[in-house]
Formats: C-alpha cells, structure tokens, sequence
C-alpha cells in the first residue's frame, strides 16, 4: 500500500468532495424508495385530538416501534428497539418523529403552547412547532432563535414576552441554532424594533443571513455572559452544517439546575450526514456530561415534547416536579434514543445498499440535503 502526503486542507477538499458525491448518490437512491406509508404521515390519533399534544402520535415502547417504524433490516430493528426502550416514557412524541425510518414522518399542527416561565426567568413564548426561549439575565433578555415571519415573531415573541413584562427592547442577543427560516425568518422584524439587538448563529449558517456589525460567530466551547449569566455554545454539525447546541445554568424555583439544549432536530436522511450527526451528539454528550445536565430543552416541541410538558406545567402544584427536569438518567436517556433512532437510519441505508467511508466522517457538510421541515 503506498501512503501519501497531502496538505490537511486538501484532504479535507478531497473529503468534501468525495461526501458531496456521496450525498447526490443517496439524494438519488432516496428519490427511488418507496412512497410514505400512512402509518408515519402524521395523522391526529383518533380521539386524542384534545390531549395537550393535539393528538400527535407517540411512540411508547417496543411495541409501538415495531408496528409503526417500519425498520425491516436487523440493525433498523434493533437500534430502534434500543430508541423505544430509552426514550420512549420520557419523549414518546419525540420518538415518534425522531425514528424516521420513512423520512417524510412528520410532526402535525396543533393548538400553540401558552405563554409559560418554565425555569425563573426562563419562559418558552413558541409555537405548536417551534419553542422560543427567552432568558431574562441582571442585564437583559437572550433569545434562543427567532421563528419564520414577522407576524409570528409579532404575535409569539413579542407578545410573549410582554407577558412577562419584557418588550422586544429588551433582547441584547439573539442565539440562532441554525440557518433554517424557521429559525432565522423572525430576525429582520426583530431587527427592526431594536437595532442594537446581537444576533450569534454559527460560522458555517451565516450565509443565511446578512450579518451585522455586531453580530457574533458562535464557536465550540463558547462561553457568552450577559449580566450574571452565562450560556456555553457547542457547534454541532449535522442538521446543517453551523449548527450550535447550548448548555446553561436554570433555576425551578430557587433550585439549580443544568439545562441541555440541541440546536438541530430533523435528521438528515443520506448516509454521511446521519454519521455527522451521530457524531456531533457524542461531542454534545462530551459537554452535557461535563456539566452534570439534568434538564432538556429543544428548538422543536417535537424535540421534548413540548406541548405536553407545558401543559403539564401549567398545572403543576406547589411540591410538584418540574416536568423539564429529567435527571441525569433522563439526560442519558435522551441522548441514546437520539443516538439509537440515527443508527438505525444508518443501518436502513446501509442495508438497502448506500455506503461510506468511515475514515471521513465528522467532517462538516457544506449544504446537507434538507428533506422536511423542521
Ligand atoms: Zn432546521
């Protein structure tokens, strides 16, 4: 065997490429699989139409996964067993829409959330699809991505927070997991009724948007501080290629706790991309369990059974736990169902034929094939 020299940057040009090609042949292979069934279109579960998470099917237990999964190889079947034994008492929406053997699953309009502080100065203000964080620190609100359009931007954020007391004003900076419009579709309107309002997103999304000259490149292992707060920003590659994750201190009513949140949630669906982002979970897991985290949080009501959790909130009593709050074993328990449900997709592919090379994984795609929305 001869072993050659290259320069790292034309290994990794040479690796872009060889991925990029790999993507176009999956993008291919994938255009040729067989339609949706119905069984993962996302249908309103008969008779749950009124429960809090307006009649999204769930996944429970192995059950479940196997008569709606679909996974017929012996890996799909059984990393996805391994998802539903994880993850599916704590997030069995998110299991649901996670294990996506099909991709085209997807998750389905609802009633939107209310308005609600889930940690002290914590409040989610989303929609049915996408939860908005807003953190109120000693020297102004951090918002945790900013939705699709003005008018929901105006009705959701702005509204929400006046809820709380706090105006658009307020928003020193504006954290956006990812270049996608649901995400990023908020940012002008917000913009615009508060100019000095920062916005940090991570290097390889800002093609995305115009970026100001205050704006903030999100890095790995970030720390931003804002008053007596502070949020560690972790970039992991996978959703799209810039994507950040965050990890930050909360309170539930005095009581410290340590937050997780993912930045990306629908999962690619061509070899390569999966691989990274089956990868950028470990990285994630290397800072959640640095951290002791004990709560998960998403960008997605898909990615921690919002609408449940905050219904659940609502009405919680004095004494009550805080339906956020999993421990570390939920933590954990998070991580490997995500894990489980990617791996079972890669072991999909693979068995209907797609390949990779191992030796060229974790190397972020510049434009990941982007199949549904979110
Ligand atoms: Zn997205």
């Amino acid at each position: 065997m001869k072993i050659t020299k290259r320069t790292g940057a034309a290994v990794i040009a040479a690796a872009l490429a060889g991925l990029a090609g790999a993507a176009a042949a999956q993008v291919a292979a994938d255009a040729k699989r067989p339609p949706i069934p119905a069984s993962r279109l996302g249908q309103v579960t008969p008779g749950k139409e009124n429960t809090p998470n307006g009649g999204r099917p769930e996944i429970h237990d192995i059950a479940e996964m196997r008569q709606v999964g679909g996974y017929k190889s012996p890996g799909g079947v059984a990393y996805s067993d391994l998802a539903a034994e994880a993850g599916g008492k704590l997030w069995p929406v998110t299991l649901y829409y996670r294990c996506k053997n099909t991709p085209g699953g997807t998750s389905i309009p609802a009633k939107p959330p209310q308005p609600i502080e889930v940690f002290d100065g914590v409040y989610s203000i989303g929609t049915d699809a996408n939860n908005i964080w807003a953190i109120k620190t000693s020297d102004g609100v951090i918002l945790i991505d900013a939705l699709t359009t003005e008018a929901d931007a105006k009705e959701f954020i702005v509204g929400g927070l006046a809820k709380f007391g706090l105006s658009p004003k307020d928003i020193k900076l504006a954290l956006i997991t990812h270049a996608h419009g649901d995400h990023t579709g908020g940012v002008p309107y917000l913009r615009s009724l508060n100019p000095d309002m920062k916005v940090g997103m991570g290097e390889l999304d800002w093609h995305a948007l115009p970026k100001g000259p205050n704006d903030v490149t999100l890095t790995d292992g970030q720390k931003i501080t804002l008053g007596d707060f502070t949020i560690t920003t972790i970039v992991t590659t996978g959703h799209t290629a810039g994507t950040v994750s965050f990890v930050f201190p909360v309170k539930d009513k005095g009581v410290p706790h340590m937050a997780s949140l993912y930045g990306g949630q629908g999962s690619p669906s061509d070899v390569p991309s999966l691989l990274n982002f089956r990868q950028s979970l470990n990285h994630f897991a290397d800072f959640t369990d640095l951290v002791q985290a004990d709560v998960v949080l998403s960008n997605h009501t898909v990615g921690d059974d919002g609408l449940t959790r905050v219904a659940q909130l609502a009405t919680r009593k004095p004494g009550q736990p805080n339906p956020y709050v999993v421990g570390r074993e939920g933590v954990i328990r998070y991580d490997a169902e995500w894990r489980a449900c990617l791996s079972a997709d890669i072991a999909e592919r693979v068995s209907e034929g797609a390949t990779y090379d191992p030796l060229k994984v974790g190397i972020p795609i510049t434009a990941p094939p982007r199949r549904q929305a979110p």
